[in-house]
């Protein structure tokens, strides 16, 4: 649940995971797994039973004999015993080709140690400590982009009632608190006139004591990098954007710029010159980059910003919104009327725009739920150093080793 919520800021959507059994048994994924499984037991039990016997002149498995000094992996054995080529593609006679709903089995080996975010180890809180009021009794986990990372909303029952349609709408603050008052099923769930049994109630997720950071940093950096990308879609060559404030300045709530150019992807990891910054920074291979003006502001006109010479390298994965809407001087968007007329004319001749209180409020609640992503910079340096996982994850190769084991053996 906790990754949902990842996914949800990369990609500014809205999880609405209802939890349900209807299918249980019945889904299409269960049914193979039941064949697998009792496959694999028929043949398990067999070998349990008379160890040193061939099984039914099939195959030969091995279970505890040692290769190497090293138990040979139950897994490893179920995965050739699986991907025999009579049992990949079904038995024939019984089933003819084209109508079959499953034409291939592939089967997968994970080692320990093989996946992502293995170690992370979190804990949802937040829960009423009361009876029948955790995580079990509750059937509707929503992972909003706004609520920010670690977060959830949870309630008992999932609704779709036009109440709480419209409850979903309603900004964030309102969303996701207060008596679902407008719902179908209130009055079930009344308890009086502020308090529901359905109501929503925001679960954080926390670090259980043993708990793996780096796990979590990585999860983070992965979701920055996604960011990046997904920000790098949005750019307009020319158009206006907006860079998280880098940290200890407080001068500005957030940097705008003007793009020069487009988004492109770094093609080696490396120290890069910036303009306008004295050290070089880290680039990851892979991470989206573009180049930009960033914009000054004007004293004495808050929300008011002029272009300057400075140009440099954007880091996608910095930028609060690729694409926002800055507004020149007209009749309805004025500088601030202390200004002297000569001051304003020479604002306007050098482009001066403004941010609408608007767009304001929205970048920054974005840079506080930014905020919360916000890890060492050398940290993600040591995750990244030779990885070049995003955006392509897995190559055609790989896949192909691990499909079936090694033909050899
Ligand atoms: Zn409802």
């Amino acid at each position: 649940m906790f990754l949902l919520t990842l996914i949800a800021v990369e990609y500014r959507i809205i999880f609405d995971r209802h939890v349900q059994a209807s299918g249980h048994g019945k889904g299409v994924v269960d049914s193979q797994n039941g064949v697998d499984k009792t496959f694999l037991d028929a043949i398990f039990n067999c070998l349990v039973g008379h160890p040193e016997e061939d099984v039914d002149g099939v195959m030969n498995v091995t279970l505890t004999k040692l290769e190497d000094g090293e138990r040979v992996s139950l897994a490893e054995v179920a995965l050739k015993l699986l991907s025999s080529p009579s049992r990949r593609e079904g038995v024939l006679s019984y089933n003819r080709k084209d109508d079959r709903v499953i034409r291939e089995r592939r089967y997968f080996l994970r080692e320990i140690g093989e996946a992502d975010l293995e170690d992370m180890d979190l804990v949802a809180a937040g829960w009423k400590s009361q009876k029948r009021s955790g995580i079990r009794c509750h059937y509707n986990f929503i992972a909003d982009w706004e609520l920010g990372v670690g977060r959830i909303a949870a309630r008992r029952v999932p609704c779709s009632c036009i109440g709480c349609i419209a409850k979903s709408q309603l900004p964030i603050k309102e969303r996701y608190s207060g008596p679902c008052i407008d719902c179908d099923l209130w009055p079930i769930f009344r308890l009086n006139d502020n308090e529901g049994l359905n109501d929503f109630k925001i679960i954080e997720f926390q670090a259980k004591k043993d708990h793996d950071e780096e796990a979590t940093r990585k999860a983070k950096g992965d979701t920055l990098r996604g960011r990046g990308y997904v920000e790098a879609e949005g750019v307009v060559d020319g158009g206006y954007g907006v860079e998280t404030v880098s940290d200890g300045d407080k001068d500005y709530d957030y940097y705008p710029l003007i793009w020069d150019g487009t988004p492109y992807q770094i093609e080696e990891d490396g120290l890069y010159e910036v303009e306008g910054v004295d050290e070089p920074i880290q680039l990851a291979k892979g991470e989206f980059v573009c180049e930009a003006y960033w914009m000054y502001k004007i004293d004495g006109a808050p929300q008011w910003y002029t272009p300057s010479e400075y140009r440099g390298f954007i880091r996608m994965q910095q930028v609060l919104a690729p694409n926002l809407e800055m507004t020149p001087v007209s009749d309805g968007c004025q500088l601030p009327r202390s200004m002297s007329p000569s001051q304003i004319r020479e604002l306007i001749e050098k482009g001066a725009m403004n941010i609408s209180d608007y767009h304001h409020a929205l970048l920054i609640e974005e840079s506080l739920r930014r905020a919360q992503m916000d890890f060492e910079e050398d940290e993600f340096e040591e995750q990244y150093g030779d990885e070049d996982d995003f955006p392509e994850a897995c190559s055609a190769e790989d896949e192909e080793d691990v499909q079936y084991g090694s033909e050899e053996e």
